[in-house]
């Protein structure tokens, strides 16, 4: 068939093919996740069944992209690792990125009521999504670190924060000013104010002090915070024997390990490299995302 005379406007079309050979990193975060989660009354600062929900999506999302070998969660965010050699739609940018957020947005929604059945959803959330690559395994690691190392940093503060707010009857944001009256010996007094607010407490501290803020006056061990809470959720693939005939099925799973260890990638090599089996098992995850 002849060309249109319209066809050329095809040629403003740039190219964008990711290098070859490089990991490829979707990263997705909700949108303004601070007001949803307010407007849907997530519990603070750590509703699960709402992450409980993400990692669902995020698990949809593995299901259907073979060449993803990972994704890791937390709070409104998750990251996708691609294989390194992934050729899928000859490693278009805009296709890869796209696809996998619209796909996790849509899952989010669809499977909305699985998790917050007694929260109706008020209106579609809706997520941004980036593409990092990286060269070697080693950056790629310290990426996986370093979003873990968020989740602890964001945790720590949050819990803290929340216990102070929840249970230590702070203010969260507005300054809320307590009265005292000092009386002199002459009979005159004046007033001074102590501000107490939650945000103005934590100002300054580090780790060590808000572990001992939770502990001291609110007997609180964050230790014993829930592995999700703390760590994010890891979900990769893993190769499993159905039967006595060792028939193989390769099912996702989801855990709450502890990936700033050295330790844990050498005993997860396989997670760079693993292979599908041809019986994919499409029901659901294996543990209980
Ligand atoms: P942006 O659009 O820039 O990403 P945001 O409001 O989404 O803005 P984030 O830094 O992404 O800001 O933070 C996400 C916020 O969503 C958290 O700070 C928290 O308030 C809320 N949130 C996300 N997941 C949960 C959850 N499972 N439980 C409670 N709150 C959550
Ligand atoms: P790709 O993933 O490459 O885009 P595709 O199957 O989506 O593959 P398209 O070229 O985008 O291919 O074509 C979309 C197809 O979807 C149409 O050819 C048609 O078969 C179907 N389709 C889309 N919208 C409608 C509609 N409103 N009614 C009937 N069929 C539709
Ligand atoms: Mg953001
Ligand atoms: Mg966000
Ligand atoms: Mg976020
Ligand atoms: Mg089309
Ligand atoms: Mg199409």
């Amino acid at each position: 068939m002849a060309k249109s005379s319209f066809e050329y406007v095809k040629k403003f079309e740039l190219d964008d093919t990711l290098l070859p050979n490089t990991w490829i990193v979707v990263r997705l975060d909700g949108k303004c996740f601070h007001k949803f989660a307010d407007d849907h009354n997530f519990k603070k600062p750590n509703d699960l069944r709402a992450l409980k929900l993400m990692n669902y999506a995020a698990f949809s999302v593995m299901r259907d992209f073979s060449d993803l070998l990972m994704g890791f969660g937390q709070s409104d965010e998750y990251s996708f690792v691609f294989k390194k050699d992934c050729n899928l739609y000859k490693r278009r940018a805009a296709k890869l990125l796209t696809t996998i957020t619209s796909k996790f947005s849509t899952s989010y929604t669809y499977y909305w009521n699985k998790f917050l059945g007694d929260q109706q959803l008020l209106y579609p959330p809706s997520f941004d999504g980036r593409i990092v690559l990286y060269p070697n395994e080693d950056t790629l690691i310290d990426y996986m670190k370093w979003r873990q190392a968020d989740v602890h940093i964001n945790n720590l503060y949050n819990t803290t924060f929340w216990t102070l707010v929840q249970e230590g009857k702070l203010s969260p944001t507005q300054a809320s000013f307590n009265c005292y009256v000092i009386t002199l010996n002459k009979g005159h007094s004046f007033n001074f104010y102590i501000l107490f607010q939650a945000e103005k407490r934590l100002c300054g501290t580090v780790s060590a002090d808000k572990n001992e803020i939770l502990f001291k006056e609110f007997n609180i061990n964050y230790n014993n915070e829930l592995e999700i809470f703390k760590r994010g959720t890891l979900l990769f693939r893993k190769n499993i024997n159905i039967d006595e005939s060792n028939k193989c099925s390769t099912v996702i799973v989801d855990v709450h390990d502890d990936m700033l260890k050295d330790s844990f990638w050498k005993d997860h090599k396989d997670l760079f490299t693993i292979k599908s089996k041809q019986h994919f098992i499409y029901n659901g995850p294996m543990t209980e995302i």
